[in-house]
């Protein structure tokens, strides 16, 4: 392991009937409140109007930011930022999906910040403070809702970057699974994707001796695989929806993590796919992931093997390390596929002539990864390899 220092103060909390908790949370920051949400699912779920009379119950003063994208725009941020310096608004309370997180937090640092919340995303300036956010999560997926990180698309650069601040987390995170229930079967199928992404990244590292963080994420890389399959036939079953929900935000709460630096090039490449293509993440997850695998199999066959036998439970005997390994990341491009996920570029019609683009996005800040470090020609390869 490597030396760590561990901090994660967001409060969070899990479970049926939690939105209560909102009446004693909001009036901790303030009377002002920025609700924060997307295109409309939270109004055709009912949790809207719930939120709403909660905060009315409250004596809250609500300003409203609907509207934020799947991939959220800097566009978007920059009207939140507005909001809350003309509103001097005391609390930012964002109801949704990654996305709407996402964008929560970059307008929660934009707004304490004089310049381009955009200078955080490019690595010219450092967060130094923000407004407090709460956030109300109704999708599986991210772990936005405890983390410091966030992905914000600048649709006039056509980049989509990931940033992070520890005033970035949120203060408090309600998770109700109830409340992920309306949310259709490609976006439940996409955030399982996503976390089993997320925890695919931490266990593709060098550190060594990380026995436990090996077994964490083995536990729930199997639990989402023993899952998901009941869930997409029955997406509103309230134990399955909790299994999901606490899977998703344990994948990247850096509890996982702890003592090890992860991969993470398949996110980079994947943000390029959907700065330039507008995809969801998941389902560019899915389309790479493997051929990343596939591309840095000999960094380190054991661990390629290792996934293959305990999660994917392939017998190894008689068979070489190596075609262990082959058979497990095949595993895991089935199981993708079994529940409905893409698994090339051209499901999203997606066809060579921007690789090259996508190359240059990719390594915007230099050779990244850090199991096997990628030079644009290791990108180009595994884009050729996902066409
Ligand atoms: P999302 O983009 O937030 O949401 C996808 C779609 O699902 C939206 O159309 C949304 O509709 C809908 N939706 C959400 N909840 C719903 C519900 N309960 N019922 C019905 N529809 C619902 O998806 P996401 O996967 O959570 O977030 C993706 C973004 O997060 C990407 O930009 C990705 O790069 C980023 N990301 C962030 C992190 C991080 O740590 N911060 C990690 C990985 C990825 P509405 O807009 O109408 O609500
Ligand atoms: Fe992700």
């Amino acid at each position: 392991m490597r030396a760590f220092e561990f901090y994660n103060p967001t409060r969070l909390i899990f479970g049926r009937g939690q939105l209560e908790a909102l009446k004693r949370e909001v009036p901790k920051y303030g009377k002002r409140v920025l609700l924060v949400y997307g295109g409309g699912s939270i109004k055709r779920s009912g949790l809207y109007d719930k939120v709403i009379g909660i905060l009315r119950e409250i004596g809250t003063e609500v300003t409203e930011l609907s509207g934020v994208e799947p991939n959220p725009r800097l566009s978007t941020v920059h009207k939140g930022v507005d909001l809350c310096k003309t509103n001097h608004i005391d609390l930012i309370l964002a109801v949704g999906g990654g996305s709407v997180l996402d964008c929560a937090k970059a307008i929660a640092v934009g707004a304490k910040y004089d310049g381009d919340m955009w200078d955080f995303a490019e690595r010219k300036a450092v967060a130094q403070d923000a407004l407090p956010l709460g956030t109300i999560l109704t999708m599986a997926a991210t772990g936005s809702e405890m983390n410091s990180g966030s992905v914000i698309t600048n649709e006039k650069t056509q980049e989509k970057l990931g940033w992070g601040s520890v005033h970035a987390f949120p203060a408090f995170s309600i998770l109700d699974p109830e409340n992920t229930y309306s949310l259709p079967k490609d976006q439940t199928v996409y955030g399982m994707v996503d976390m089993m992404s997320h925890v695919l990244e931490h266990y593709f590292h060098l550190d060594t001796n990380t026995p436990v963080q090996l077994g964490w994420c083995e536990t729930v890389l199997r639990t989402v695989i023993e899952t998901a399959p009941r869930l997409i036939e029955d997406l509103e079953n309230y134990e399955l929806r909790e299994t999901i929900m606490f899977c998703g935000t344990m994948a990247l709460n850096g509890i996982l993590n702890m003592g090890l630096a992860g991969d993470w090039a398949t996110h980079n490449i994947e943000h390029a796919v959907s700065a330039v293509y507008d995809i969801p993440h998941g389902g560019g997850l899915a389309i790479i992931f493997p051929n990343w695998m596939k591309h840095n199999l000999q960094q380190d066959v054991s661990r390629f093997k290792r996934l293959a036998v305990n999660v994917f439970h392939i017998d190894p005997a008689g068979k070489t390390d190596e075609e262990t390994a082959l058979e497990g990341i095949q595993a895991l491009r089935d199981f993708w596929t079994s529940i409905g996920a893409p698994s090339t570029l051209k499901d999203y019609d997606i066809d060579a002539s921007q690789i090259g683009v996508m190359a240059d996005k990719a390594v915007k800040f230099g050779p990244f990864g850090n199991f096997a470090k990628l030079q644009r020609e290791d990108v180009v390869a595994i884009y050729e390899a996902s066409l």
